[in-house]
C-alpha cells in the first residue's frame, strides 16, 4: 500500500469527528460536493415523516401553535448562531440567500448615515450578490463600485454606504479577512453586509466577536439543511431598533394577528421575517441540525485545513506535471473549505471523475471545485479522490 494510503488510514484513525459520518446517509462515492447541497443526515427522513403525518395530517392548523410552527424561524435561527459565532435572538430562518441579500443590503442603506450613495460589492461574487446588488442599488439610488475584498479599505470613502462581501469566494475557495474588513468598514463609518455562503458550518465566522452589522447564508451547503432549505439573515443586535426591512411582510409585524392596516415592525430577529415560512423545509433544516450537537466549529475547521492540506498532497504527489494548478490559497488564513483546481479541460475531466465515483464540480470553464465537509468527509476519501483524478488526467500508474 501506498505511503498516503497508510497516512490516511492513521488520520481517519485519529480523527475525533470520524464517528459522525455515520450520521448521514451516504454511499461508496466520495462526495466532494456538499459544498453545494450537504449530504442527508439519516433521522432526518422520520422527522420530515412526522411532520407530515402527524404535524400536517392530524393536527392541521393547531400545528401552528401546538407544534411550534410559527416560530420556527427565530427557533432555527438560535440554532445557527453557535456555528457562525452569534449570541440568541440575532439570526431568522427564512426565503433564498438571494432574498436575504436584498433584505439586508436595502436595509444596510438605510442603516447608513444620510447622504452616502455608494454600495462597494465584492467584484468576484456569487452572481446572484451582484445581481440583486445592482437592482437594490437603482431603486435606491445608489451606484455600485465592484471591488476586490483585499482592495475595499482603499475603496472606502465617505461616500461608502454599505460593503457587500462573500466571506469564501464560492470559485477559488478563497477566504476573505472577514474581521479586518469589518473592522475598515466600520471604521469609514459604512454598514458590512457578508454572505457566508461558503463559510457557515465550515469554518468560524465570529459574527459578534468581530463586529459585524448584517449577514445572510444559505443552509443546504455547509448546514445540511436540504435542497432549498431556507436562508438566514443575521442583524446584529445594536442595529435591530433600526432594521428597516424593504419586504415589511406580515409575519415581520408586532401583532401579526391584528392584522392592522399600518405596519408596525416587530422587535429583534423577527424583523426580517417577511410571509408565511416554508414550514416543511424548514423543520427538515431542523431536524439537520442536530449532527451539530457536541460538534465545535474549531474542530470542524482543523479537520477542514487537515483534509484540504492532505488533497493538495495527494494531488501534487499523484497527478501528472502541469495537468492541474491549485487556485486555492496555500495559506490557511486564507482558504476555505475547497479545493479548486485548474484544469484545461476540467469538463470532460469533472464528467469521466463522477463516472468513477468522486463528485465534485464543475465551474466554467477551467476549474475543478472539490468541497471537504469535515463532518462526514475523511482522509481516505481525499487519497481516494487525488488517485481517481490523477488516473482521469492520464497518470499511468494511479
Ligand atoms: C450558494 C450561494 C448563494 C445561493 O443563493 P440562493 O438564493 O440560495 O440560490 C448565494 N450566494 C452565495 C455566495 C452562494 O455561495
Amino acid at each position: 500500500m501506498s505511503d498516503l494510503r497508510e497516512r490516511a488510514q492513521a488520520l481517519d484513525t485519529g480523527d475525533a469527528l470520524a464517528p459522525l459520518r455515520e450520521l448521514f446517509t451516504l454511499d461508496d462515492t466520495v462526495y466532494l460536493d456538499g459544498n453545494s447541497l450537504g449530504a442527508l443526515p439519516r433521522h432526518v427522513p422520520a422527522r420530515v415523516q412526522e411532520v407530515l403525518t402527524r404535524e400536517w395530517g392530524e393536527l392541521r392548523i393547531r400545528s401552528w401553535g401546538e407544534s411550534g410552527w410559527w416560530t420556527a424561524p427565530e427557533r432555527i435561527g438560535d440554532r445557527i448562531a453557535p456555528i457562525v459565532g452569534a449570541a440568541a435572538g440575532q439570526i431568522v430562518v427564512g426565503d433564498s440567500t438571494s432574498v436575504n441579500v436584498f433584505k439586508a443590503l436595502v436595509a444596510a442603506t438605510r442603516l447608513a448615515p444620510e447622504g452616502r450613495d455608494e454600495i462597494l460589492v465584492d467584484a468576484r461574487t456569487f452572481p446572484t450578490d451582484g445581481y440583486i446588488a445592482a437592482s437594490a442599488a437603482r431603486m435606491t439610488g445608489h451606484r455600485i463600485v465592484p471591488v476586490d475584498p483585499a482592495d475595499v479599505p482603499d475603496a472606502l470613502g465617505p461616500r461608502t454606504a454599505a460593503v457587500l462581501l462573500n466571506h469564501v469566494d464560492y470559485r477559488s475557495g478563497r477566504l476573505h479577512d472577514l474581521p479586518g474588513l469589518t473592522a475598515a468598514v466600520r471604521a469609514a463609518g459604512a454598514i458590512a453586509v457578508w454572505d457566508l455562503c461558503h463559510s457557515a458550518g465550515a469554518l468560524p465566522v465570529g459574527l459578534d466577536e468581530h463586529g459585524v452589522d448584517l449577514a445572510v447564508g444559505c443552509t443546504y451547503k455547509y448546514l445540511n439543511g436540504g435542497p432549498g432549505s431556507p436562508a438566514y439573515l443575521y442583524v446584529a443586535e445594536r442595529h435591530q431598533a433600526s432594521f428597516d426591512s424593504p419586504l415589511p411582510g406580515w409575519t415581520s409585524h408586532a401583532d401579526p394577528f391584528a392584522m392592522t392596516p399600518g405596519y408596525t415592525p416587530a422587535d429583534g430577529a423577527v424583523r426580517g421575517r417577511v410571509g408565511t415560512p416554508d414550514i416543511l423545509s424548514m423543520l427538515a433544516l431542523e431536524a439537520s441540525l442536530d449532527v451539530w450537537d457536541g460538534v465545535g466549529i474549531e474542530a470542524v475547521r482543523a479537520k477542514s485545513l487537515a483534509l484540504t492540506d492532505f488533497f493538495l498532497e495527494c494531488v501534487e504527489a499523484y497527478a501528472p506535471e502541469g495537468r492541474v494548478t491549485s487556485v486555492t490559497p496555500a495559506a490557511h488564513a486564507e482558504r476555505g473549505s475547497q479545493v479548486a483546481l485548474r484544469c484545461d479541460d476540467a469538463e470532460p475531466v469533472m464528467a469521466e471523475l463522477i463516472a468513477r465515483g468522486v463528485v465534485g464540480d464543475l465551474r466554467r470553464p477551467d476549474v475543478l471545485r472539490f468541497g471537504f465537509t469535515p463532518l462526514y468527509v475523511g482522509f481516505a476519501d481525499a487519497e481516494r479522490a487525488a488517485r481517481v483524478l490523477a488516473g482521469v488526467l492520464g497518470a499511468p500508474t494511479a
